[in-house]
């Protein structure tokens, strides 16, 4: 980085300033805001949009903001939306076609140029699963353009948690609540005797610059200390846990437990979970064409692998039974993920069992299949 200050101490007016800076340098600045009843994502203009005062109440199929008493702006956890929302679009046109007079047709690609985003308030579990899609959809060989494009734009700031949900088992992935790079600015809210403060750390030259933009409050030494503590003490009150063993081996060797049938029977293969994963990846093709059939475009959809043509082939579905189909999700997430990206494919943001209508909870069913093998039960070598 250059010469740069990497470290400064920001107030509510650095945070307001924070946005305005951003905008000013050409980024169209995405972050939370307390809306129709959730703190959701979306375009900011002024700090004032912040959600300051608002927490949230988590549980399985629950979800209701709260007031908070300490005016706090990112004492939440997350919410219904993922950076994917913007970094991988639930709909993206690919390409559009018109016939022309003579019959013949014209392709136009969609080369729109990206905006050039900045997120403010990236949580330290969906920095990692930044991260995980960042393997999945840039790298390799088949990498996808437009993605890459978004990403190497993005301008991320993170934000460290102070207040983790009942629902958030990071710690348990490793990807949380700290961070531990791959940001361009972090910040850790304090909100104390000594006042309303952001201890703001650069992770780019880029961050290291508009840190230097930011009116700063006086250095003060402690409150590096004091934030600390609070990510600490927020990594010992995780509202879940994973099983402490190898979830790969656990996957592997419970394929043909007892727990998917039980899993299945509450299950409404909706594919909640799966639009709500930051980390889930998977998309359709969708051809249309308008009533005069001269004109044709291709759109690039969301899909989920709890629908039942996800995995259809001539003869048809492959995974055509519920059971089939969560363990597939729960198995690739925690356990083949592995085999294909070298991660884990959850990252414990908590996301798949708060808006699981039916509050199905990956964390319990890990822990079940866990007893279940430790009881002996059925083997699980076999894909079948
Ligand atoms: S686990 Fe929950 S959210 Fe996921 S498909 Fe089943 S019912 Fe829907
Ligand atoms: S599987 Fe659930 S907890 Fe894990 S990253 Fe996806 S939404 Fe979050």
């Amino acid at each position: 980085m250059t010469g740069e200050a990497t470290t400064a101490v920001i107030g509510v007016e650095g945070m307001a300033a924070l946005i305005r800076v951003l905008a000013a340098r050409g980024r169209t600045v995405i972050g939370p805001t307390a809306r129709d009843g959730a703190i959701v994502l979306d375009e900011l203009t002024d700090g004032d949009e912040l959600p300051y005062g608002w927490g949230v109440e988590l549980e399985a199929g629950h979800y209701r903001v709260r007031p908070r008493a300490d005016g706090a702006a990112f004492a939440h956890s997350a919410g219904p939306q993922s950076w994917k929302t913007y970094l991988h679009p639930q709909r993206e046109r690919q390409w559009s076609a018109a016939r022309g007079p003579d019959g013949a047709w014209a392709v136009t690609e969609d080369d729109t140029p990206p905006p050039s985003y900045a997120f403010l308030g990236v949580r330290p579990c969906d920095l990692r699963a930044i991260a995980v899609q960042d393997r999945v959809l840039a790298g390799g060989p088949h990498s996808d353009s437009r993605y890459r494009a978004r990403r190497a734009r993005a301008f991320l700031v993170a934000v460290e948690c102070t207040e983790p949900g009942a629902t958030c088992f990071c710690t348990s992935m490793g990807a949380g609540p700290a961070v531990d790079g791959g940001y361009d600015l972090a910040l850790t809210e304090v909100v104390d005797g000594g006042g309303h403060r952001f201890w703001a750390r650069a992770g780019s030259d880029e961050g290291a610059a508009v840190l230097a933009e930011l009116p700063h409050l006086p250095a003060d030494e402690s409150l590096a200390a004091a934030a600390g503590e609070k990510v600490a003490a927020a990594a010992d009150r995780m509202g879940r846990s994973m099983p402490e063993v190898d979830l790969r081996t656990l996957m592997r060797e419970t394929l043909h437990a007892d727990r998917w049938n039980d899993v299945a029977a509450r299950c409404l293969t909706c594919g909640n979970c799966t639009m709500a994963c930051p980390t889930c990846f998977c998309t359709s093709a969708e051809d249309v064409t308008d009533l005069t059939g001269d004109h044709a475009e291709r759109w690039r959809r969301w899909e989920s692998c709890f629908d039942l043509e996800f995995s259809h082939l001539p003869g048809g579905p492959v995974r055509a039974s519920g059971r089939s189909r969560y363990r597939q999700w729960a198995t690739h997430k925690l356990g083949t993920w592995f085999d294909q990206f070298d991660s884990s494919g959850c990252v414990g943001c908590g996301r798949c069992i708060v808006w699981c209508p039916v509050g199905i909870d990956i964390t319990e069913e890990a822990h079940a299949l866990n007893a279940e093998r430790a009881a002996g039960g059925p083997p699980g070598e076999s894909t079948a």
